[in-house]
C-alpha cells in the first residue's frame, strides 16, 4: 500500500521545488562555502532519494532528466564557471587530442588485427581505423569483440608499422609530449580538481558500502520512509531454472516476470525484486533464503534501504558522468587520473583507484561494469597516468587475482547455458578441451583483472613491470599459490579436485594469459636489472615445472582392468596452456648469449634436482653386445611407475638446441655448461615416454583404460607435441650424440625390454627359439618396428633449428610438405595439422606457395592446395609427426602417384640436411656395430616366409635405415672429402661377427631379391643394391672421373624412361578414348531405333478408327498450330493417351485407366510465401478464412512438390503403415527423434528419401471430343447466364428446404435451359482405389495449406486443391523466368510429373466433393467475372489473383457442365472463361500499372500501332467509370508496354496450366528462349496476339462487364487509398542484398539491441534473409509463445514470415540456418568465403570473408524451389545430432 501511494505522490510533491531550483544560483553558492565536499554531500542527500527509487518500477528517462537537472548541471556549473554547454564547447576548441582511437568496444562489435604489423593478436583496430589504414592492404584478422577493449590505433607500441589510420595521422606540428594541462586556467584547475575529488569519493563510497540499512556520513537523508528493495544478486551455483522457479514462488510473480528478473540478475550482476516496508521485503528474503537452501548455499538477498540504493543508482550515473565530461578535454582527463591516483589517508594503495579496484570482487556486475569503462577511458588513456596505474596494479596483483578466485557471483546463472546445451556435441574429449582453451578469459570480462591486456602488453609497460615491480616472478608466485594439492615428492595433484576447486583451476589459468602478455613481446635490448628479474623469473618458473615433473605417474595394470578412469585432463590442460609460455621462455632466452646460459644452467640443476629422488635403490647392470658393453640401471617401463610429464627435461632439449645455434657452441664449447651433463641421465626419462608409448601401441597397457590413451594422443597431437614428443625427440639426440653409439642403442634396447632378443649369440635364429607364446612374439615384433621407427627419427629428425643446418620455415615447409603428400588439403585443415604460435600463426603463409600450388572451389567444397610435383622428393615415409593411419595413407597416396607417372613405386629415403656440429655424431649410430647386428638379424629372419617372427614393417624400416646410410654416404661423397670414415657400403658387405660365420647385410639383400614371399619389397631391395653399386663406381672413379658423370649417366636414363611410360600411357588414353566413343554410338544407335518404334506406332494408332472421334479438330489448323484449349485444341490419339508406369515399391507394371489400380507420387505440400508481396499481411484465422479468391499480393500459397516416384496406392500404404509401426516401437524403445513426423502423414520416399507428407494420385488424360457447332461467346453467356440462375435458385430452394420454407422469394423463377438437368447425378468413372487417392490428397492439401485438422467434408477442401495447383504453377513459371530457362522442356522430369498429375487431379477432385457446395463455388468465382447482383460477397478486380481465377474457375466447371446434355463442350467454356480472364487481367493491369508520373511520349516504330491505339481508348473508357481515380495518360506506346509486360507471366502460367490439363504439346518456339515468344504464346493459348481484340472483337458484350467491374465500390476505395497497389508483373522475390564484406554485417548486428531488454546487446543476432529483419535468437528474453510453447525470435519469425520456413544468417556464427516448423531445423553452409575458399562457420580462424554470389545464388534457389525443408530432411539423415536439437528454441 505504501508503495503505490508514495509511487503517485512523489512527483507532484516535487514538482514546485524542482521548478524553482537554479544550478546556476547552487554553483554559485559552491563557489562561496568553504567547505564544499560537506556542501554538496547535503546537496546529494537531500535530492537523490526524491529523485530514485521512488517505487517499484523504475523510470530511467524520467529519473535521468531530474539528476541531470538537479545534480549533474550544478556540478557543470561550477566546474565551468559559466553556461556549461559554453563552457564545454571552449574547452572542446582548446583541446589537443592525444592521437590514440581508444574506442572502446561494445559486445560482438567487429575488430581487427593486422597479422603483419600488429605487436601482438591483442592490438586491434575498430572497423572505422581499420578502413582508413594501410593495413587493410595486409594480411589481417577479422574477430568479434567480446566487449571492454579499446582500439589501439594510435599506439605506436602497438603497430610494427602503421600506427595511424587516416583519422588519427598526428600533424607534424604536434606537441604530444606537451602537458595538457596548459591549457587550462589556473581557477579552472582547481575548480575541476574539487568537483572529481568530491564525486569520485561519493562515487566509490557508495559502490563499496555494505551497509543495508545506514548511509556515509554526511548522506543521511532528511526524512526516512519505511521504504525498502529486497535486492537479489547473483551467483555461481544456481541455475536459471531454479532462480525464475524460486521468485516465482517468492514474489508472486508471473513466470515472465521472473525470466525478466532473472535476465536482468544475470545481466547485471543485481536486481530489485520486491519494493515495500521493511517486513514485506523481508518476508521475500526468507521465502528465496528458505528455498535454495537445499542446494550448497542460498542464493544471496538483502534487503536494502531504498535510499541506499538510490545513491548508489546515482553513483553509477555519477562515474558515468564522469567519463562524459573528461572527454571534452584532456586536460579534464589528466586531473580525473590525478585525482584517482592520489595516495589516500591509509598510506599506500589506498587511493580511490585502488580503493575501487580492491573492492572489484565484492560489487555487482553492473557497477563493476561502470567503473571499468571509466578507467579504460581515463587511467588507460593517458600515457603518463597508464604508466602509474599500470604500476598500481602490479602492486595488487595478488590479491586482485586472489580475490578473483575465491569470487563466485559470476556465470552459472547464465543465459549461456542454452548455447552449452545446443552446442556442445558430448564427442571427444578433445573438442572440450580445445574449446576450454578457446574460450579463455571468458569470466574474467567482468573482473577488474582483465584490465591486465591493456597493460601488460605494452612493450615498454611489460618490461618496466617486469624490472620494477618483478611482475614475472609475481604471477607465478600467485599462480603456484592456487595450485595447493602437492604429492609426497611436491608436484601437482588434481586427481582430488572438487567441482568448486576445477573451477577455480579454471580460473587460476587466466594466469598463464597475464604471463603470455607479458611474454609476448620479446626485448630487443636487454640491460643487467632485466636480466637479474627475468632470471628470477625463470627460476620461479622452473619451480612451477618441477611441480609438473613426473605428474600423474601411471604404473601397467595386469591381471584386472583399472576399476575408475584416473584423472589426467587437468595436467593436461596445464600443459597446454603453459605451451606457449615454455616456448616463449625459450626466444627471451635465445635473444641474449647470457641469459641463455644462465637459464640453461637452471634448468640443468632443476633436473638433477628433480632425477635425486628417482634413481634411489635402482641396481646397476651390465649390457653387452657386439663387443660393446655399457653400466646402466635396471628399470622396466612395463613394471614401474612413468610418467608423461617431463617438462624440465623438455624446457633443457630446447634450451640445449638453442646453444648448439650460438657462435659459442662450436668456437668455445668450454664455456658451456656441457661438462656437467650426465648423457644417459638425460636421455633415461623421455626415453621412457617414447618407450610408454610404444608398449601402448604393442597393446601392453590395454587394461590401463582410455585416460592413456588419451594422454598418448595428446603427446603427440599438434598443440601440445612441440613442448612434448618433438622435445623428447631432441633430448634423446642430444644425449645420443654425446655417447657412444653402441652403448646408446644398448641402453634403447634394454628400456624397450628387447634387449634379450638381439643380445644372444643365436639372435638370427629367433624363430626357432622363441616359439611359446604368440602374443608375446606380437607384442615384442610392434616393438622392434617402434624401436627401429625411434632410430630412424634420432638420425633422421634435423629439421629443427639448432639440431640440422636449417631455418624456421624449412621446418615449417616440410611439415606442410608431408601433410600434402597424404592428399590436398583446404587452407583451414593445414593449419589445423600446424602448430600455433602464441599469436595463433603457423607461419604457413610464407612458404605455402613454394611448396604447393592452389586450387579454387567451385559452388560447393573448398578451396585446395596441392603438393607441387617437384617436392615429393622430400617425402619421408617415416616423418615423424605421421600417426601410423597418415603414414600408410601418404605412402599409398605417393606410391599411386609415381605409379601414374610411370615411375618405379620405390620410396627412398629423402636427402636431409646437415647436422649441426653439436649433433653431427649422430650419423655414427647408421654404421656402428649394435645397429648392423641388429638389421642382418632382422634380415636374416626375413629369409623364411614369417611366422610370426618378423613383419613387414618391420623388414620395411630396416631397408629403410640401410637407405638411409647409403643416401648419407652418397652425401658426403659429393660434398667433400673432409671426413672420410664414413664408408657405409664396406660396413654391410663385412660378413656378420664369429662363431656363425653370418653373412654380411649386403649378401642377405643380394638373397631376399628373388624371394617370392618379399614382392612388396622388391623395388626397395633393387633400389638398395643399385645405390650400393653406384657408390661403389663412384668411388672408384673419384680420382680419374669427376663423380657427376654417373649421375649423369642416371639422368638420362630416367629420361628415356620417363619418354618411354609417357608414350604409353597416351596410347593407352587414346584406346579408352576409341572405346568411350564405340559405346556412345551404339547407345545412340539403340536411341534413335526406339524413337522410330514410337513414330511407327503411333501412326499405326491414329489409323484406328476406334481411338479418333466423329468430328475431331480438322487437320489444317492443327498440322499448323498447336493449341492448347478451346474446341481447336490438340487432342491425344489413343496411344499417347495410354500410359504405364511401374511401382517403385513391388516393380511391377500398371497402365494409368480411370477404372484401373490406382497410382501415386509422393508429393510433399506445404505452405509459402515465398512470392509474397506482402509480408506484413497478418496469417489469416485457419477456421473462418476463405481461400475462395487468392488475393494478387499472394501472401500465402500452397505448394505441392514431388520427387516424381510412382508407386501403387496400395502398396503406398503398406508402406507408410509399416513406417508408421516402427515409429511407434522406436519411440517406446528409445527416444530418438527422426527427421519426419510420423503422426503428421510425413514419411521419406521410399527410392530417394525426399520428405513427403501424401500422394497425388496418377490420373489418365480424360476422352473429350467437340461437336462442330459451338456457341460464341455472346450466346454461351447467355446459356451460362440462364444455367447459374437456375442452379442458383434450386441451391435456394434445397436450402429453404433445409431451414422450412423461409424466404422462398425469386425461387422456381428460372426454370433451367434445355439440355441443363438440375437433378442428374453423374455417375463417378473412378475406381475405388483411385477415389480414396483423391480424398486423401485433397485433405492434405487442406490440412497443410490451412493449417487446420483434416475433414474431408470441408467445403473448402477442393479450393484449396484448385489454389495449389494454380501456386505451384506459377511458382514455377517464376523460377523459370528467373533461371533464364524457355517455358517448356527445361523442367526436371519430377517437376514435370508433379505438375500434369496436380492439374489432372485439379480437374478430378470435385468428383469427391460435395456436387452442390462446387457448384456454388462456381458460381461465386463466375460471379467475380460476371457481376451477378444475386451473389454477395464478391470481391473487386483488384483484389483477385486472375491466374487463381482462371484455374478455380476452369477446374470447377466440370462440377456445373456435368449437368449439361446440349451438346454444349467443355472446351468451349474453358476458351471462354480464358478470353474473360485475360480481358480481366488487362484492366487490372491498366488500373494499377500505371505510374503518377507520366513518362514522355514515345513513338513506337508503328509495328503494334493499332494495339497501342486501342490500348489507349480502353484506358480512356475506364476513365470514364473512374473518373478521377485515374491518371491521364496519352502515350499508348507506354500502355500497351504495361500491359505487354504485365500479362506475360499470367499467359506462361495460363500455357503451363492448359499444357498439363489437355496434354497438348508445346509448339517449338516456346522450347527455346527465342524472340518469338508473345507470338507463339497467344498462338498456343488461342488468342489474338493484339490481346485489345478480346475486348473489341465483342465490345457491346465487354463494356457492360467493365462498367460492373468498375463501379465495384472496392476499386475506386484501392485506387485512392494510401496503400501500395499490387503492380504487374509482379517482381521475383530475392533474398535480401547481403554485403560483400562480412565484418559490415557484423558491425551491422552489434548495432543491433535486443527489442525487449532494454537496450541490452543480443547475444545471437540472426538476420532473416527472406525480409532482412535483425532478430534476438537463442535467448530467454526474446521467447514468445506460440501455439502454446515457447519458441525463440527465429522459429516466431518464420511464422509470420515464411509460413513455417524460415532462411536466417546466424552473423556472430557465420552460419545460415534453415527452420522449418517448430521442430526441424539445419545449419548450411554460408555464403561467405575467405580468400582460400573456405567457409569460417563459428568465425573461429577470422580470415577476412567476402561474399560468393554463386553459393548465395544456390541459397536464393533452395528458397525458390521451395527445397528448404527437404534440404533440412537430408541434413538431418546424414546427421543424427541434429534431430536432437531443441530447434524451436533458437
Ligand atoms: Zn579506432
Ligand atoms: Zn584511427
Ligand atoms: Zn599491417
Ligand atoms: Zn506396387
Ligand atoms: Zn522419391
Ligand atoms: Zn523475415
Ligand atoms: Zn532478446
Amino acid at each position: 500500500m505504501a508503495a503505490a501511494e508514495t509511487d503517485r505522490d512523489a512527483p507532484s510533491a516535487l514538482c514546485s521545488e524542482f521548478l524553482n531550483f537554479s544550478a546556476k544560483d547552487t554553483a554559485a553558492k559552491w563557489l562561496q562555502v568553504s567547505n564544499l565536499p560537506k556542501e554538496v554531500y547535503q546537496h546529494l542527500a537531500c535530492y537523490v532519494p526524491k529523485i530514485y527509487c521512488l517505487g517499484p518500477n523504475l523510470n530511467p528517462q524520467n529519473e535521468d532528466l531530474l539528476a541531470q537537472l538537479l545534480l549533474q548541471s550544478p556540478l557543470e556549473w561550477y566546474l565551468c564557471g559559466e553556461e556549461p554547454s559554453v563552457g564545454l564547447a571552449k574547452l572542446e576548441q582548446n583541446n589537443q587530442p592525444s592521437q590514440l582511437c581508444g574506442h572502446v568496444f561494445k559486445v560482438g562489435e567487429p575488430t581487427y588485427s593486422c597479422r603483419e604489423c600488429a605487436a601482438d593478436p591483442t592490438c586491434v583496430l575498430c572497423m572505422q581505423c581499420f578502413l582508413g589504414s594501410v593495413h587493410k592492404e595486409h594480411r589481417y584478422r577479422m574477430t568479434t569483440s567480446g566487449g571492454g577493449g579499446f582500439c589501439d590505433c594510435g599506439d605506436t607500441e602497438a603497430w610494427k608499422k602503421g600506427p595511424y589510420c587516416q583519422k588519427h595521422e598526428p600533424n607534424i606540428s604536434d606537441s604530444s609530449q606537451k602537458d595538457p594541462l596548459a591549457n587550462l586556467s589556473d581557477e579552472m584547475v582547481a575548480r575541476t580538481y574539487n568537483v572529481f575529488s568530491i564525486i569520485l569519493k561519493y562515487a566509490v563510497d557508495m559502490l563499496t558500502w555494505e551497509k543495508e540499512d545506514e548511509l556515509p556520513e554526511g548522506l543521511e537523508p532528511p526524512a526516512r520512509g519505511d521504504t525498502y528493495y529486497c535486492m537479489l544478486f547473483n551467483d555461481e551455483v544456481h541455475t536459471y531454472e531454479q532462480v525464475i522457479y524460486t521468485l516465482q514462488k517468492a514474489v508472486n510473480c508471473t513466470q515472465k516476470e521472473a525470466v525478466s528478473f532473472a535476465t536482468t540478475v544475470d545481466r547485471d550482476g543485481r536486481k530489485s525484486v520486491r519494493f515495500g516496508d521493511f517486513q514485506f521485503c523481508e518476508q521475500a528474503k526468507s521465502v528465496i533464503v528458505r528455498n535454495t537452501s537445499r542446494q550448497t548455499k542460498p542464493l544471496r538477498v538483502q534487503v536494502m534501504h531504498s535510499s541506499i540504493v538510490a545513491h548508489q543508482c546515482f553513483a553509477l550515473k555519477a562515474l558515468t558522468w564522469l567519463g562524459q565530461i573528461i572527454r571534452y578535454s584532456d586536460a579534464l582527463r589528466r586531473i580525473l587520473c590525478q585525482v584517482g591516483l592520489q595516495r589516500g589517508p591509509e598510506g599506500e594503495n589506498s587511493s580511490l583507484v585502488d580503493t575501487l579496484m580492491l573492492c572489484d570482487s565484492k560489487m555487482w556486475k553492473g557497477a563493476r561494469n561502470v567503473y571499468h569503462q571509466l578507467f579504460m577511458s581515463s587511467l588507460l588513456m593517458d600515457t603518463k597516468y597508464k604508466k602509474l596505474f599500470a604500476i598500481q596494479f602490479a602492486k595488487n596483483y595478488r590479491r586482485l587475482q586472489t580475490d578473483f578466485m575465491e569470487d563466485d557471483h559470476e556465470r552459472v546463472v547464465s543465459v549461456t547455458s542454452l548455447s552449452v546445451q545446443l552446442f556442445t556435441a558430448p564427442t571427444v574429449n578433445y573438442e572440450r578441451l580445445q574449446s576450454d582453451y578457446v574460450k579463455d578469459d571468458h569470466d574474467r570480462e567482468f573482473s577488474v583483472t582483465d584490465l591486465s591486456v591493456q597493460m601488460f602488453t605494452v612493450p615498454s609497460l611489460a618490461r618496466m613491470l617486469i624490472t620494477e615491480e618483478n611482475l614475472m616472478t609475481t604471477i607465478i608466485r600467485t599462480f603456484m599459490d592456487h595450485l595447493r594439492h602437492r604429492d609426497l615428492q611436491g608436484r601437482f595433484q588434481f586427481e582430488r579436485y572438487t567441482a568448486q576447486q576445477a573451477f577455480k583451476f579454471r580460473r587460476v589459468q587466466s594466469l598463464i594469459g597475464d604471463l603470455k602478455y607479458v611474454l609476448i613481446s620479446r626485448p630487443t635490448e636487454w640491460t643487467d636489472q632485466l636480466r637479474d628479474k627475468y632470471l628470477e623469473g625463470f627460476d620461479a618458473f622452473l619451480e612451477l615445472l618441477k611441480c609438473m615433473q613426473g605428474m600423474d605417474p601411471v604404473v601397467r595394470q595386469v591381471g584386472q582392468h583399472i576399476e575408475m578412469e584416473p584423472e589426467w585432463e587437468a595436467a593436461f590442460t596445464l600443459q597446454m596452456k603453459l605451451t606457449h609460455i615454455i616456448s616463449m621462455m625459450q626466444e627471451w632466452c635465445a635473444s641474449d648469449e647470457r641469459v641463455l646460459i644462465e637459464a640453461y644452467k637452471k634448468c640443468l640443476s632443476a633436473l638433477t634436482h628433480c632425477h635425486s629422488g628417482f634413481t634411489d635403490g635402482e641396481q646397476p647392470i651390465t649390457l653387452s653386445m657386439c663387443g660393446h658393453s655399457v653400466d646402466t640401471i635396471r628399470y622396466c617401463v612395463s613394471q614401474e611407475k612413468v610418467s608423461i610429464h617431463l617438462p624440465v627435461s623438455r624446457l633443457l632439449a630446447g634450451l640445449h638446441a638453442l646453444l648448439s645455434k650460438i657462435e659459442v657452441a662450436y668456437r668455445f664449447p668450454e664455456q658451456l655448461p656441457l661438462s656437467e651433463l650426465s648423457p644417459p641421465m638425460l636421455i633415461e626419462h623421455p626415453l621412457r615416454c617414447l618407450v610408454l608409448c610404444a608398449q601402448v601401441h604393442a597393446g601392453m597397457w590395454r587394461r590401463n583404460g582410455f585416460s592413456l590413451v588419451n594422454q598418448i594422443y595428446y603427446y603427440h597431437n599438434v598443440k601440445c607435441r612441440v613442448e612434448m614428443f618433438d622435445k623428447d625427440l631432441s633430448m634423446l639426440q642430444a644425449g645420443a650424440s654425446m655417447m657412444d653409439p653402441n652403448h646408446f642403442l644398448m641402453i634403447t634396447l634394454s628400456r624397450f625390454e628387447l634387449y634379450h632378443i638381439f643380445s644372444s649369440a643365436d639372435c638370427r635364429k629367433r624363430y626357432s627359439r622363441e616359439n611359446a607364446n604368440k602374443d608375446v612374439v606380437q607384442q615384442n615384433n610392434t616393438l622392434i618396428e617402434e624401436m627401429l621407427h625411434l632410430v630412424i627419427m634420432i638420425v633422421g629428425e634435423r629439421y629443427t633449428a639448432g639440431v640440422g643446418q636449417v631455418e624456421c620455415s624449412d621446418e615449417i615447409r616440410r611439415e606442410i610438405v608431408h601433410q600434402l603428400c597424404i592428399r590436398p588439403m583446404a587452407h583451414s585443415e593445414l593449419v589445423k595439422a600446424l602448430p600455433e604460435n602464441e599469436n595463433k600463426e603457423t607461419g604457413m603463409e610464407r612458404v605455402i606457395d613454394s611448396v604447393a600450388l592452389f586450387k579454387k572451389p567451385g559452388v560447393t567444397g573448398r578451396g585446395l592446395y596441392k603438393l607441387r610435383p617437384e617436392c615429393a622428393k622430400m617425402f619421408n615415409l617415416y616423418f615423424h609427426h605421421y600417426s601410423r593411419a597418415d603414414q600408410s595413407k601418404a605412402e599409398e597416396a605417393q606410391r599411386k602417384i609415381k605409379r601414374q607417372n610411370g615411375e618405379d613405386s620405390v620410396l627412398p629415403p629423402p636427402v636431409l640436411p646437415r647436422f649441426c656440429p653439436l649433433f653431427a655424431s649422430l650419423v655414427n649410430i647408421l654404421q656402428c656395430d649394435v645397429l648392423l647386428g641388429i638389421l642382418g638379424a632382422v634380415l636374416q629372419w626375413a629369409m623364411e616366409p614369417s611366422g610370426g617372427h618378423w613383419s613387414e614393417s618391420m623388414l620395411q624400416r630396416v631397408l629403410h635405415l640401410i637407405g638411409m646410410g647409403l643416401v648419407e654416404e652418397q652425401q658426403h661423397l659429393i660434398g667433400s672429402a673432409e671426413d672420410n670414415d664414413t664408408n657405409f657400403t664396406l660396413k654391410i658387405s663385412k660378413p656378420g661377427e664369429a662363431p656363425a660365420n653370418t653373412p654380411s647385410i649386403l649378401a642377405l639383400l643380394e638373397t631376399l631379391q628373388n624371394a617370392p614371399h618379399l614382392e612388396v619389397h622388391k623395388d626397395m631391395i633393387r633400389w638398395i643394391l643399385k645405390t650400393v653399386a653406384n657408390i661403389k663406381t663412384t668411388r672408384e672413379c673419384t680420382a680419374s672421373a669427376p663423380p657427376s658423370d654417373s649421375s649423369g649417366h642416371s639422368q638420362e636414363e630416367t629420361v628415356r624412361d620417363k619418354d618411354k611410360a609417357e608414350r604409353k600411357r597416351k596410347a593407352e588414353m587414346a584406346r579408352l578414348r576409341r572405346e568411350k566413343i564405340m559405346a556412345q554410338m551404339s547407345e545412340m544407335q539403340r536411341h534413335f531405333i526406339n524413337e522410330n518404334k514410337e513414330l511407327f506406332q503411333q501412326s499405326l494408332d491414329e489409323l484406328d478408327p476406334s481411338t479418333s472421334t466423329t468430328l475431331e479438330h480438322s487437320p489444317s489448323s492443327c498440322d499448323t498450330t498447336l493449341v492448347c484449349v478451346g474446341p481447336r485444341r490438340w487432342r491425344a490419339g489413343g496411344s499417347e493417351r495410354r500410359q504405364v508406369v511401374t511401382c517403385i515399391l513391388c516393380q511391377e507394371e500398371q497402365e494409368i485407366r480411370t477404372d484401373g489400380k490406382a497410382m501415386v507420387l509422393a508429393a510433399f505440400v506445404q505452405r509459402s510465401t515465398v512470392m509474397s508481396k506482402n509480408r506484413k499481411r497478418p496469417p489469416h484465422n485457419p477456421d473462418k478464412y476463405d481461400p475462395l479468391f487468392m488475393h494478387p499480393d499472394l501472401s500465402f500459397g500452397t505448394h505441392t512438390g514431388s520427387c516424381g516416384h510412382i508407386m501403387h496406392s496400395h502398396c503406398w500404404q503398406r508402406y507408410f503403415e509399416a513406417v508408421q509401426a516402427k515409429e511407434q516401437r522406436r519411440q517406446q524403445r528409445l527416444r530418438v527423434h527422426t527427421s519426419y513426423d510420423v503422426e503428421n502423414g510425413e514419411f521419406l520416399c521410399p527410392l530417394c528419401e525426399c520428405l513427403s507428407n501424401t500422394v497425388i494420385p496418377l490420373l489418365p488424360l480424360t476422352k473429350t471430343s467437340c461437336s462442330s457447332e459451338q456457341p460464341d461467346l455472346n450466346q454461351w453467356l447467355n446459356i451460362t447466364s440462364l444455367q447459374m440462375k437456375a442452379l442458383l435458385s434450386a441451391h435456394r430452394k434445397a436450402k429453404a428446404a433445409d431451414a422450412d420454407g423461409v424466404d422462398m422469394d425469386g425461387v422456381n423463377d428460372c426454370p433451367p435451359p434445355d439440355g441443363f438437368k438440375l437433378d442428374y447425378t453423374p455417375k463417378n468413372l473412378y475406381s475405388s482405389t483411385i477415389k480414396e487417392m483423391l480424398t486423401t490428397f485433397g485433405t492434405a492439401t487442406y490440412k497443410v495449406g490451412l493449417k487446420v485438422h483434416p475433414n474431408e467434408q470441408d467445403p473448402r477442401v477442393p479450393i484449396m486443391c484448385w489454389g495449389s495447383c494454380a501456386y505451384t504453377i506459377q511458382s514455377i513459371e517464376r523460377l523459370l523466368v528467373d533461371e533464364e530457362k524457355p517455358l517448356f522442356g527445361s523442367l526436371p522430369c519430377r517437376q514435370d510429373d508433379c505438375l500434369s498429375s496436380l492439374t489432372r487431379f485439379g480437374s478430378a477432385c470435385w468428383t469427391v466433393s460435395s456436387h452442390a457446395t462446387v457448384q456454388n463455388h462456381f458460381i461465386r468465382l463466375l460471379a467475380a467475372l460476371i457481376p451477378d447482383p444475386r451473389v454477395e460477397n464478391t470481391p473487386c478486380i483488384l483484389d483477385i489473383d486472375m491466374f487463381h481465377l482462371l484455374v478455380s474457375l476452369v477446374l470447377s466447371h466440370p462440377a456445373v457442365f456435368c449437368l449439361d446434355s446440349s451438346g454444349l463442350s467443355a472446351d468451349t467454356a474453358q476458351l471462354h472463361f480464358l478470353h474473360l480472364v485475360t480481358v480481366a487481367h488487362i484492366v487490372q493491369i491498366l488500373l494499377t500499372s500505371v505510374p503518377e508520373e507520366v513518362q514522355m511520349e514515345q513513338e513506337s516504330g508503328g509495328a503494334e500501332r493499332e494495339e497501342e491505339e486501342k490500348v489507349c481508348m480502353l484506358y480512356n473508357t475506364l476513365r470514364t467509370h473512374l473518373g478521377s481515380g485515374l491518371h491521364e495518360v496519352n502515350s499508348g506506346w507506354h500502355l500497351w508496354r504495361c500491359v505487354k509486360a504485365g500479362i506475360l507471366p499470367y499467359l506462361r502460367a495460363a500455357a503451363l496450366f492448359f499444357h498439363y490439363l489437355n496434354g497438348a504439346p508445346a509448339p517449338p518456339e516456346l522450347h527455346t528462349l527465342d524472340v518469338g515468344e508473345w507470338e507463339a504464346l497467344c498462338g498456343y493459348l488461342c488468342l489474338p496476339s493484339n490481346l485489345l481484340q478480346l475486348f473489341y472483337n465483342n465490345r457491346e458484350l465487354m463494356e457492360p462487364l467493365l462498367h460492373g467491374w468498375c463501379s465495384h465500390p472496392s476499386v475506386l476505395q484501392g485506387l485512392q487509398s494510401s496503400v501500395a497497389l499490387i503492380r504487374f508483373p509482379r517482381e521475383s522475390n530475392h533474398l535480401i542484398e547481403l554485403p560483400g564484406d562480412y565484418s559490415a554485417l557484423i558491425n551491422q548486428a552489434s548495432s543491433f539491441t535486443c527489442p525487449k531488454s532494454g537496450g541490452d546487446k543480443s547475444r545471437a543476432p540472426t538476420l532473416c534473409l527472406v525480409c532482412g529483419a535483425m532478430l534476438c535468437s537463442q535467448s530467454y528474453c526474446c521467447q514468445t509463445e506460440l501455439e502454446g510453447e515457447d519458441v525463440g525470435a527465429c522459429t516466431a519469425h518464420t511464422f509470420a514470415c515464411g509460413a513455417g520456413v524460415g532462411i536466417f544468417l546466424r552473423v556472430r556464427e557465420s552460419q545460415v540456418l534453415f527452420l522449418a516448423g517448430k521442430t526441424k531445423g539445419c545449419f548450411y553452409a554460408p555464403p561467405y568465403l575467405d580468400d582460400y575458399g573456405e567457409t569460417d562457420q563459428g568465425l573461429r580462424r577470422g580470415n577476412p570473408l567476402h561474399l560468393c554470389q554463386e553459393r548465395y545464388r544456390k541459397i536464393q534457389k533452395l528458397w525458390r524451389q521451395h527445397s528448404i525443408t527437404e534440404e533440412i530432411g537430408h541434413a538431418q539423415e546424414a546427421n543424427q545430432t541434429l534431430v536432437g536439437i531443441d530447434w524451436q528454441h533458437l
